[in-house]
């Protein structure tokens, strides 16, 4: 067991350590981070220098320990530094960290995700969500031999310039970013979240090469798609000769082994899978219909290529951490320990009819505040007070992820006791 048990913090919280770190990193890295949303954009706060982590709390600079509901923006099912995936982990580092070389363990990673998900038939590794989505995109592109594709606003798919238009995540606290010129985004349309008719209209005027969505989208806060809007798409993108491609970043493995497809039954043609599928390395990959997978160079004309992608440490990681996902009844508990929190703020928020609404699925859960129902983009835009809540959980010792537009996850290492914590915060939060 590492050397965890620091304090909780008193109020107010002082942050010296943390603070001096801070400003020695903002002199080298633009505004001190190596991700925007680590710099908690509006939080007027400084931001969290962590030092280590262990199950379902970390522990800053200064030696506060905090209950973590961001768990590396979902990409630890398991909390930190589960034993399991840590001894696998080291095993493999000792073995060798990187060949750039085919390993046993790619195959094993593949063949494991192969057997999750039905709509994978064959998938390639790469490094992250942003290389997973750029490259589901060309190979859309390339098999179709059209340019055009479709987005949804508030929907976020990494940072590849096709994409970054009206994009959700760290992006949503901006217009949209600068040096994308024009010319790259002429052919992304961006269509309203969820709304079937508008979408239904513009893929059978428009003659587009794919669909890229959040089925369940956790980048605007988390909002699910409908499930007639998912079965819309699928049936508009066959009919027109378009792809379906589900952006499951977050959702893989996160909502159920199979992840959103799962629980829509509907199977895209393409799927991105990053974050877990990694074990908390950096790895994602996408994969799909052997048809369309087969156009991927060497084998086909599709050109995509990494020097870590399939890193055996990485690929060791995710394995270890979906067989551990597999074993019986995991996504009812992890849903049954969200629901720990989410259950009572609920009826807290109805009891006294406060304007806040919990959207949730499975270990997924957002706190929209100011808004009795966010189903898209535009309401998630009007919800207002985050930074209050923020404040009030971060002096109290919860870490819940820094932006209304973010989702917050729950591991399998949440224990009772701070699920428990972490509800009667929030509903003094309301109660003060
Ligand atoms: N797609 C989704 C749904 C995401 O949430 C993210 C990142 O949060 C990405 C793609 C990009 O992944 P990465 O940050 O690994 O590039």
């Amino acid at each position: 067991m590492p050397l965890l048990m620091k304090s909780s913090p008193t109020i107010p919280l002082k942050r010296p350590v943390s603070e001096a770190i801070y400003a020695r990193s903002c002199q080298l890295i633009p505004k001190g981070v190596n991700s925007p949303v680590r710099a908690f954009p509006g939080l007027d706060q400084t931001p969290l220098v962590v030092e280590s982590g262990y199950l379902d709390r970390i522990v800053d600079e200064d030696g506060h320990s905090y209950i973590d509901y961001c768990c590396s923006w979902g990409a630890l099912l398991h909390g930190h530094a589960h034993p399991l995936v840590v001894e696998a982990a080291q095993r493999r580092c000792a073995m060798g960290s990187s060949f750039g070389i085919t390993t046993e363990i790619e195959a094993t990673h593949a063949a494991k995700v192969v057997s999750l998900m039905p709509a994978i038939e064959k998938i390639r590794f790469v490094s992250s969500g942003t290389e997973a989505t750029m490259t589901a995109l060309r190979l859309a592109r390339g098999f179709t031999g059209r340019d055009k594709i479709v987005k949804f606003s508030g929907n976020y798919h990494g940072h590849s310039d096709a994409l970054l238009v009206q994009a959700g995540s760290g992006a949503a606290h901006l217009s949209d970013s600068a040096g994308v010129p024009a010319d790259f985004v002429k052919h992304t349309l961006v269509l309203p979240f969820n709304d079937v008719e508008a979408t239904r209209q513009a893929l059978r005027e428009n003659e587009v090469a794919c669909v890229i969505v959040e089925p369940i989208a956790a980048n605007m806060g988390v909002v699910a798609a409908s499930q007639e809007f998912i079965e819309m798409l699928r049936e508009e993108t066959k009919s027109q000769g378009a792809l379906l491609i589900f952006d499951e970043v977050i959702t893989g493995f996160r909502v159920a082994l199979g992840g959103a497809e799962e629980i829509y039954d509907v199977r895209p043609d393409l799927v991105c899978l990053g974050k877990i599928v990694g074990g908390g390395f950096p790895a994602a990959a996408f994969g799909g219909r052997a048809e369309v997978m087969n156009c991927i160079a060497p084998l086909g004309p599709v050109y995509q290529a990494g020097t870590l992608s399939g890193n055996p440490v990485a690929m060791e990681a995710g394995y270890q951490t979906l067989r551990i996902a597999e074993r019986n009844g995991f996504y009812a508990d992890l849903e049954e320990k969200t629901d720990v929190i989410t259950k009572p703020l609920r009826n807290l928020i109805k009891k006294k009819g406060i304007a806040a609404c919990v959207n949730q699925v499975g270990s997924l859960f957002t706190l929209f505040l100011g808004q009795t129902s966010v189903k898209n983009f535009e309401e998630a835009k009007r919800c207002t007070g985050f930074n209050e809540l923020f404040h009030f959980m971060f002096q109290r010792g919860v870490y819940i992820s820094p932006s209304q537009y973010e989702a917050n996850f729950v591991s399998s290492a949440h224990s009772l006791d701070n699920l428990e914590k972490t509800r009667d915060l929030y509903l003094e939060f309301f109660d003060r």
